[in-house]
């Protein structure tokens, strides 16, 4: 093991002074109970990428949810305590979170005249993790304080670009580690090791996430497609054949020309601020359905527990992307703007990378640019509390006047909101009778 090693100053340098603060705390807090303490995982990779990771996860030989008290009284924290797994969380008032981890001591009674030996409770916590990368720990503890533990080569993997399992059995023991050696490849662009390679197929072959859960598979997926190149993942997850295990029905190369220019889509359309709030798991979801029938993309909706909105959305999407590709992006097309608005706000905004996607021409994405542009732009000044000032009372008609008005200013027949005033004024008059 490499020991010896201190990434002090690394941590100082890319850890937030929150987190940094934190872990010095949690030293001392380990200091005062005779506890050892490390941090372990993601952001000991992370601190040593340079890359920002602001989960941070404890490892305690000892009482970790005693060592989480301990740390909570420090900063008027509250702990969520999971005795049964020795587990705790932090959480400090200014929305901050730790995790705490008891690293059990295990005994192992040796044959023979050897004595029974203690083995180093954070090695065995490392060694039940799932790569070489994510293996390490940094030691906490007083004039330790910033020592690496890294007992399998994670630092030497980190510099290689290697994802490397820490021993043979791993995929079978844990098989959604597949998934995951698939994300942190694409993420890091870094190779998955030819020896994990090797594990990677038998186990695929052997189908051994036909065993895993529902719940598990879907957590490893969702983590997928919440990456920003989640569309390299699901490629490199077809290349390795793990693609029907998690989308089970649906032809992958049916649907990877718009898989493959989603992560673009997707930066574009956020560029454009046009997905402020959504779902970017669902933008992928919608985009792998897209080709499939609507009662096949039900059951997939239905196989990972989607809710209701989250279903409706996947299949409104499913059934009339064509019709709005078709009718928005026709040659010579002549329909007034508020009709192409119209079909187009009608799907939900997850299905707006789809679309793009679609899209091959350059003066095509130009033109839905616009057309978003002008949606957005053309939102009416006045609402419901103008109608009720001119004495209407709230009623149906009022959407309707919205709406027409709205219809009104996106094909260019009102312009200000003195004209959209005008507008209102001479549609109730016209439906007098209905209010
Ligand atoms: P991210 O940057 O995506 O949060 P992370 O490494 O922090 O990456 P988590 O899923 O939060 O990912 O897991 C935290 C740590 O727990 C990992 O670094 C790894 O050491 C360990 N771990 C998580 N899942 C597994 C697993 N299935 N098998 C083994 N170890 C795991």
């Amino acid at each position: 093991p490499s020991r010896g090693d201190n990434i002090a100053d690394l941590m100082r340098h890319n850890l937030g002074p929150r987190e940094w603060d934190i872990l010095r705390r949690a030293g001392e807090a380990a200091a005062g109970l005779g506890y050892r303490v490390f941090a372990a995982g993601g952001v000991v990779r992370d601190i040593l990428l340079g890359a920002g990771n602001l989960d941070v996860d404890l490892v305690v030989e000892g009482d970790g949810i005693a060592l989480a008290e301990a740390l909570a009284a420090s900063g008027e924290g509250r702990v969520r305590a999971h005795r049964h797994f020795g587990t705790a969380e932090v959480l400090f008032p200014d929305g901050f979170k730790v995790d705490v981890a008891t690293a059990r001591v295990e005994y192992y009674e040796f044959p023979a005249a050897l004595p029974r030996v203690e083995s180093s409770s954070i090695r065995q916590d490392l060694y039940r993790r799932d790569f070489t990368i994510n293996a390490m720990a940094v030691d906490l503890n007083g004039e330790h304080f910033g020592d690496l533990v890294d007992y399998f080569g994670g630092r030497e993997d980190l510099q290689q670009g290697l994802i490397r399992v820490l021993y043979n059995l791993s995929f079978i023991e844990d098989p959604t580690r597949l998934l995951r050696a698939v994300r942190f490849e694409q993420r890091y662009r870094f190779t998955i090791e030819p020896q994990t390679l090797k594990l990677v197929q038998e186990a695929v072959q052997r189908e051994v996430l036909q065993r895993v859960s529902v719940e598990r598979l879907w957590d490893e997926l969702k983590h997928i497609l919440m990456e920003p190149a989640a569309g390299k993942m699901l490629d490199r997850l077809d290349r390795l054949g793990i693609w029907p295990f998690v989308f089970p029905g649906v032809t992958y190369w049916e649907v990877q020309p718009v898989l493959s220019g989603l992560d673009r889509a997707i930066k574009m359309l956020q560029d454009w601020d046009f997905l402020d709030g959504v779902e970017g798991w669902l933008c992928y979801f919608i985009a792998a359905l897209h080709w499939s029938t609507p009662e096949a993309a039900a059951e997939l909706c239905r196989r990972y527990h989607l809710n209701k909105r989250q279903t409706e959305k996947v299949l409104n999407s499913v059934q009339n992307w064509r019709q709005v590709l078709s009718t928005v992006w026709k040659q010579n097309n002549h329909r007034p703007n508020s009709e192409l608005a119209h079909l187009i706000l009608a799907l939900p905004r997850e299905a707006y990378p789809l679309l793009l996607s679609l899209l091959e021409e350059e003066w095509m994405r130009h033109r839905f640019h616009q057309l978003l542009l002008l949606i957005r732009e053309s939102r009416p000044t006045v609402d419901g509390k103008y109608i009720k000032s001119l004495g209407y009372r709230p009623g149906p008609v009022f959407r309707r006047a919205l709406d027409a008005v709205w219809q009104a200013r996106l094909d260019g027949q009102v312009k200000n909101s003195d004209e959209e005033k005008a507008f209102i004024q001479e549609f109730l008059r016209r439906h007098q009778g209905e209010i």
